[in-house]
């Protein structure tokens, strides 16, 4: 049946509306209440690809796309039986099977009686109009001859990279890229070499950019390249070095010439050059014209500081690869002393840089540099080399075998190249693996944790030890540290620093401690400058120390000579068990007559006027008893006993005080603080009976014994 057949009514109206359905853009299709198809239009037929034979008597799913699920039909007949009408767009598919998308409104015809008879849909192909629409906005945003972003994008853009930035805190950059001497190449080639030059420009640039960097044309020659997500602003520096290695190679013009293109970068980098879009575009334009004053092909930044850094960076690289091949690098031997024997157990390589006209550099002014130029690799290897040569030269001195530990740093670690050097080097020197160890920062480790976990198991087969530095500084999972093949924890040296008075620090060194043994490690701790610290150290287990102590990085032949010396550490004797009571009172006459009432008791009696000292003198002695008073300048009794109740869980606390300072004591017994309190004046037997059952109670509790006779 056809369209004007269907309409069986006579009348004028009637043959319009047929006419209308004839002529129409819009699909129209009418089916029964079973969904089958009655008749079609001549817009329906075109639009499918359909003929009218092979639609009519069919169900309208043989449109189906595929593309929507249950639900979008759920609710479109939903509507339909609701409303007696739906209207949405959706996706259809022609007879040739391609998918095009329609705004299609169903609407159900009642007969006479008002019961639903039939269904018409009335559709609009949006094919065309989706088609235009795209045109239209790449119209809009990009550049018709490089098909790049244009201005209008890359604002938006940027607006976006700078709002991840201010989100994330990391740093961004607008990169101004300007081809120099285009102009001479337009002038010269005409304006189509000129255009097919930067469509290759083009390609050359995506060629080499991170997907999420935008690569955008402002006008004529000049690319605008936004980065995001830097962790560093000098990120930019590498990304404006591989643009100008990106249009080294020449260029191949139609007639079979060869042409090069040159570039000069402008850099603005995000926070410090502004956060706006514009003013960070114009800071890069400013400084692209700078770059291209200075002679061209080369970056500028948008601030001076920045370039002067950057000049120091290049400087920087220069004068080490001229360093390295002046064999200008020594290393230093900082001693490892071990706590218990107070003898040396070897030493930790560290380089220096005897640089000519500034002197001796230390390693953490240049370090960096190497690393970021790739030059680590060659001053590392060369560090193994060296420290392995003067382990033999030690050896064949007749020192013995020394162990050294060498610093690797990340990029040499993740090289493929290090173990290859280590073994090498092991062999050529005949140098024992087990005497050479390896020290691994947290940090790096954890960047990669699996791949490390590889890579020191290799290390460890070829034999060398390995040693896990700064440890605390980074952010180690505990789950990875028991994975990786490590021999050695070394404590960090910031919490060594103020170990003795912070319970903080104190807490963390002596849980690294605790945990090292437990995974049957060494530790040895860094950074060590008193005795205080070492004595510390000593009292809770630490295996070894380093440190200003013993003796600060030396040249290799005055390491030699405390070896040859078999100079050692002192103070191992004060862990020797004694009954050590200590007083701490800022005013000295009280510190005199307690002594003197204490004198017969058979304590060994340590005396501090102030809580610093204190804490100095049970870093260095094991004291089991703290008497301290309460009212004293600097740190009170109940804030220093507080302290020592953390640094020192086991020795018992007492309180002097002549004062009742509620709020503090209460505090300070509230926190377990104070074991107990004796008031100022004392009755001095019943001060000798207090401080004897303290020290009893300090048997019972930890089942210590004190050597000598207790009195009675
Ligand atoms: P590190 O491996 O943690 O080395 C310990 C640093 O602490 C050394 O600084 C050492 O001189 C210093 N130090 C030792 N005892 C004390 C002390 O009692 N007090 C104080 N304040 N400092 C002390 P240095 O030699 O300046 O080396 C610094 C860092 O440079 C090293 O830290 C290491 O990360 C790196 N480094 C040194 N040599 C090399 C090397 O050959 N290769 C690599 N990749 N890095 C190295
Ligand atoms: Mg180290
Ligand atoms: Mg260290």
């Amino acid at each position: 049946m056809t369209f004007g057949k269907m309409l069986w009514a006579d009348g004028e109206e009637l043959r319009i509306y047929a006419s209308i359905l004839a002529n129409t853009r819009d699909a129209v299709i009418i089916t029964d209440l079973a969904l089958k198809i009655l008749a079609v239009n001549p817009a329906f037929i075109e639009i499918t690809g359909y003929t009218e034979a092979e639609v009519i008597g069919e169900h309208p799913r043989l449109l189906k796309s595929g593309r929507h699920d249950r639900a979008f039909y759920k609710d479109m007949w939903a509507s339909l039986l609701k409303k007696g009408q739906w209207q949405g767009e959706l996706w259809n598919r022609r007879k040739n099977g391609e998918i095009y998308p329609e705004l299609l409104t169903i609407t159900v015809v009642y007969n006479e009686q008002g019961d639903p008879a039939h269904y018409v849909g009335v559709s609009t192909d949006l094919s065309q109009l989706r088609l235009d629409e795209e045109r239209f906005q790449r119209l809009v945003h990009y550049d018709s001859l490089t098909g790049l972003p244009n201005r209008m994008l890359l604002e938006v853009r940027l607006q976006h990279t700078l709002e991840r930035a201010s989100r994330d805190g990391t740093w961004a950059a607008v990169l101004v890229i300007d081809l120099d001497c285009f102009k001479t190449i337009n002038d010269s080639y005409g304006y189509a070499v000129g255009d097919i030059l930067l469509v290759a420009v083009t390609r050359r640039l995506q060629a080499r950019l991170r997907q999420e960097d935008t690569l955008s044309r402002l006008a004529g020659d000049q690319f605008v390249l936004v980065l995001e997500a830097l962790h560093e602003y000098q990120e930019s520096e590498i990304v404006a070095a591989t643009i100008q290695e990106a249009l080294e190679g020449p260029f191949t013009l139609p007639d079979g010439g060869k042409i090069y293109v040159r570039a000069s970068v402008g850099i603005s980098v995000y926070p410090q050059n502004g956060d706006k879009v514009q003013d960070l575009l114009i800071g890069a334009e400013t400084a692209v014209h700078r770059a291209k004053e200075l002679g061209g092909r080369q970056f500028c930044y948008y601030t001076s500081e920045l370039n002067v850094q950057a000049r120091a960076t290049l400087d920087m690289e220069e004068a080490l690869r001229q360093a390295l091949e002046q064999e200008e690098f020594v290393l230093y031997y900082q001693p490892k002393v071990d706590l218990r024997s107070g003898q040396i157990v070897g030493a930790e390589a560290l380089v220096r840089w005897q640089r000519p006209d500034f002197g001796l550099v230390p390693p953490l002014e240049f370090i960096h540099a190497a690393e970021k130029t790739g030059l680590i690799e060659v001053l590392g290897a060369w560090v193994i080399r060296d420290a392995c040569r003067q382990m033999k030269a030690w050896l064949e001195k007749g020192l013995g075998e020394i162990k050294v530990a060498v610093n690797v740093s990340a990029r040499q670690f993740r090289s493929s190249s290090l173990e290859d050097v280590v073994a090498k080097t092991l062999a050529h020197y005949e140098v024992k693996p087990s005497d050479l160890m390896l020290e691994l920062t947290e940090s790096m480790l954890m960047e990669e944790p699996e791949e490390a976990v590889a890579r020191m198991t290799a290390l460890k087969r070829i034999g060398v030890r390995l040693s896990l530095d700064d440890f605390g500084t980074g952010y180690s999972s505990l789950a990875y540290l028991s994975r990786f093949p490590i021999d050695q924890m070394k404590i960090d040296i910031s919490f060594v620093r103020n170990i003795v008075t912070d319970p903080g620090s104190a807490t963390i060194a002596t849980s690294v401690i605790a945990l090292a043994h437990r995974m049957r490690l060494g530790v040895v701790a860094e950074g060590v400058e008193t005795e205080a610290q070492a004595g510390y150290l000593r009292q809770n287990n630490c295996d070894e120390i380093q440190g200003y102590l013993f003796s600060k990085p030396v040249p290799a032949e005055e390491f030699a000579e405390l070896v040859r010396q078999g100079v050692r550490l002192s103070g191992q004797e004060a862990v020797r068990p004694s009954r050590a009571l200590l007083v701490v009172d800022d005013e000295i006459g009280i510190l005199e007559v307690l002594q003197r009432v204490l004198a017969n008791e058979g304590y060994k009696i340590f005396t501090a006027a102030s809580a610093c000292e204190g804490l100095e003198l049970l870093a260095k002695n094991p004291v089991q008893v703290v008497l301290s008073d309460q009212r004293m300048p600097g740190m009170s009794g109940a804030e220093f006993l507080s302290r020592v109740k953390i640094l020192y869980p086991d020795a018992v606390r007492m309180m002097l005080t002549g004062y009742a300072e509620f709020d503090t004591l209460a505090q300070a017994v509230n926190e377990g603080a104070i074991y107990k309190f004796l008031t100022k004046p004392w009755e001095v037997d019943q001060l000798r009976t207090q401080i004897r059952e303290a020290f009893l109670y300090y048997e019972e509790v930890t089942g210590y014994r004190g050597e000598g006779v207790y009195p009675k």
